[in-house]
This record gives C-alpha cells, structure tokens and sequence, in this order.
C-alpha cells in the first residue's frame, strides 16, 4: 500500500552533509526512522480528513495531535488570520504595550471559564510553555507569599505536560525523561489512576481513588507539606493512554490539597472546549483549580497559542504586592501574538455559535460506543474514553497482568495497520488512543 511507509532512494543523503534523510530532526522520532522511511507527508485537510502528497486520504482520528478541534479547513479561521495579518501582523505585549486581539482574548476566555471564577490570562505559545510558567508563576507566588520552601511538584506517572525542561519533568511518561537527564529534583510522581491496570482484587473504583488519596497524603507528609507547592493533574490523561479518573478522584484528592495548602494546577491542554462533551474537564469532574493550562483547540491550532489562567486569589497576591515585586519578569515574544489570538476569538466563537458542548454529545455515543463494540477481541484488554477521545489497550489474556512482549510493539504494529488502512491514530507501545476532530 502507498499509505505504508517506504523507503526511497530519492531521501538518501540528498542533501550531500553525509546523513541519510531528510534534514530535519525530527520530533518524538527515532533517528533509523527518519534515515531509513520515507516521512508520511501530509500535503493537505478537508474536515475531519488529510491527504498524503500521494493523494491517499485518512481520517485523522488524533485530530492532528488531539487539537485541530474544527477540523481541516474551517475558512472563518484562515480569514481572521489573513484580516489580522494585514491589519497588524505583529506587535508585541511586553513593557504594558499589547494589541487589541490579546485583550479581546483574555476577555473571552475569562467569561467562557466558568468550573470557577478566573481573574487573569497569561498567553504563551504551546502547551508546554504553559506548564513551564506554571511552574515560574507558582514559584513566584510563594515567594510573594514569603514561603520560599513551598517549591516542590506533585504529578503523576503517565501524564503528559510537554517535552521543555519544566514540562518533561512534570510528565509522568519515562520516555521524557530517560537520556535527558529528567525529572527535576524538585518534581515527585504519584499514581497513575488506572483503575483497570493497578486496582487490588476486590476493590472499587471508589476503594481506588480513596487508596490514591491516602497514597498521595502520605507522600505530601514524607516530603513535607510546607514545602510541596503544588500538583498537577490532566482532567483526563490524554498521551499516557486516555485514562479517565475512577469515580470520586478529583474529589478525594482535592480534599487531600486542600488539608495542605497546596494549589490545584488543571491540565486541560487537550480536555478543554468540548472534547469530553463539556465545555472543559474541570466541569466535567467538578475540579475548582487555582491554574488552569489551555493550548490545541483554543486556536483549533491553526495558530500556536497557549494559555495559563490564574486564580483571582493569585492575581490578587502578585498585584497587590507589585510595587515590591517589580515587574512580572516573564513572556515570550509571541505571548498574545495578534494573529493567533484574533483566530482564537473566531475559534471560541465558533464553538459558541455551534454549541460545541451539544454537538459532542450528540456524536460521541457513535463513536464511543462503536469502538467499544471491538471490547470482545482476544487481544482488547480495555477500551476506555468518554466523547471525542479514547484509548484501546492490547494485552494477553484480555488481563492487565499480561501484557505483550515491549519488543512485540503491538500498540506500534496496530498504528501502522490503521494507517495503511487509511486512519491516523496515535500508538503506544500497548494501546493506541483516538481523538476526533469535533
Ligand atoms: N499538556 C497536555 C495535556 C498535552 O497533551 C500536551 C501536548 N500533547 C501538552 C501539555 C504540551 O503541549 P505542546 O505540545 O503544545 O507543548
């Protein structure tokens, strides 16, 4: 199938520098793979479809990755792009200079936030950028706050939070972190709250989450709960395998925060505006964070945006105390670039005008339970998700205990065959996760 990977002649050391392949190092990918196959190369997207520059068309069911929220070619977004571009294409928000698109924005979605009251936006340009300033802001706070021991993170194992050195330690995949040098010393991980994988015989999901609960406190007290800062949390884990908490999680665990003064940062990179069939995780779960981490669907990421939006109890530390504490010595060039936040402002209408929440809703059962339909397959251990994503994990037995040979890479194998067969998933070594365009 041309939808397979090939090798080509035509790639090898084109270029004359003596390596095989293309020029570009590539991201999250082996270096026999970009020396020795050909890339799939994506030339062009319809709706929920790409086109290979062999013309060969896939459902793309990670939605780029988990952000093209509207999909391939939504023309309201390319137009406030190119009237922002001519308009203004760029200028920066350093210094108390900003532009009308960043204002607009934060504005937006402050009033589109509504799990709890919000008080102010800080725009970066990726998810992971969001987290890394997560990480300086809470820092920043407690030091504002005159408590410079309340430094340390808890995450948790097989989360994701981006691949910078903030974000990777945060991240609970090992990957991220063996050959880098990684986690910071600063960062701990608790459990990953797979029912399925890691519950005890007998016990409930309600059992579960109560033993994460006290596994976490118990972790807060070895190190010291006046010098854990904050924790981490995705609504749903999304790259870790799409794990959705067992019931009364969030519940318990931010009872345990809450108890030790620790602050609640949601990672709502890929969960927020609609893929789980309410406007963000936090509503679904009833989380009341103090930080929230938006990126992906903010601009259906036809721009790269990010954004952390920060308690009003935060805000009111860091300005009430602004004459001592200087300038917010913080940003990026492009934080509120102008084009992407004026296609961000079109995105959020959109998802307003569509009522994107509904539309989910009325989807996702299909999906869902389509999928689902494959759970008596020998080697379907679990398939797990709930409205716009969704994770299949393969193992032996159909039991959590016996899982495939690592060097099998059956989740890999299961990628590959999606896509000669026309789907672009996402694979791990033992699942593979899916996340429709909306
Ligand atoms: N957080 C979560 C939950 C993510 O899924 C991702 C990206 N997959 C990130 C953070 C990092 O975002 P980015 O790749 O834009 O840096």
């Amino acid at each position: 199938s041309s939808r397979c990977y090939s090798s080509e002649p035509s790639l090898q050391a084109k270029e004359g520098n003596g390596f095989k392949g293309h020029g570009m190092l590539a991201p999250f990918t082996a270096g026999w793979q970009s020396s020795d196959l050909h890339p799939l190369l994506i030339e062009r997207s319809e709706g929920a479809y790409v086109y290979d520059s062999n013309g060969n068309k896939y459902i793309d069911a990670l939605a780029g990755l988990w952000c093209t929220a509207l999909g391939g070619n939504e023309p309201r977004l390319v137009k406030a792009a190119t009237r922002q571009l001519n308009k203004l294409p760029f200028y920066h928000s350093f210094w108390n200079r900003t532009t009308q698109p960043s204002l607009d924005l934060a504005k937006e979605i402050l009033g589109i936030y509504t799990a709890r009251k919000m008080g102010k936006v800080f725009f970066t340009n990726s998810g992971s950028e969001a987290n890394d300033s997560q990480v300086k802001l809470v820092w920043y706070y407690n030091n504002a706050m005159g408590r410079p021991n309340k430094k340390k993170f808890i995450a948790r194992s097989r989360s994701y939070h981006g691949s910078t050195l903030m974000s990777a330690s945060l991240s609970g995949l090992t990957n991220l972190h063996q050959k880098f040098d990684l986690p910071a010393p600063f960062v701990f991980h608790t459990d990953c709250p797979h029912y399925w994988r890691f519950h005890l015989p007998d016990e409930t999901e309600e059992d579960f989450s109560t033993r994460l609960a006290n596994n976490l406190e118990n972790l807060i007290l070895k190190e010291g709960p006046e010098t854990i800062a904050a924790f981490i949390a995705e609504p749903v884990i999304g790259a870790g395998g799409v794990i959705p908490p067992p019931k009364t999680y969030f519940e318990k665990i931010q009872a345990v925060l809450k108890k030790y003064d620790i602050l609640f940062i949601a990672d709502e990179v890929i969960t927020a505006f609609g893929r789980l069939g309410t406007m963000f995780g936090c509503d679904m779960y009833n989380i009341k964070p103090d930080l929230v981490s938006l990126a992906k669907a903010l601009s259906s990421a036809y721009m790269p945006i990010g954004a952390i939006l920060v308690s009003p109890e935060i805000t009111d530390v860091i300005y009430s105390q602004s004459n001592k504490l200087g300038s917010f010595a913080h940003g990026f060039t492009y934080s509120g670039h102008p084009v992407s936040c004026a296609v961000a402002i079109e995105a959020l209408k959109i998802y307003n005008e569509r009522n994107i929440t509904e539309h989910v809703n009325k989807v996702a059962p299909r999906f869902q339970e389509g999928i689902k339909a494959f759970s008596g397959s020998p080697i379907v251990g679990e398939i797990r998700g709930l409205g716009l994503m969704l994770g299949t994990e393969f193992v032996d037995n159909k039991s959590p205990n016996d899982p495939f040979p690592a060097e099998w890479g059956v989740g890999s194998i299961f990628g590959v065959e999606c896509q000669m067969r026309g789907m672009l998933v996402r694979a791990n070594a033992d699942n593979i996760m899916l996340a429709l365009p909306h």
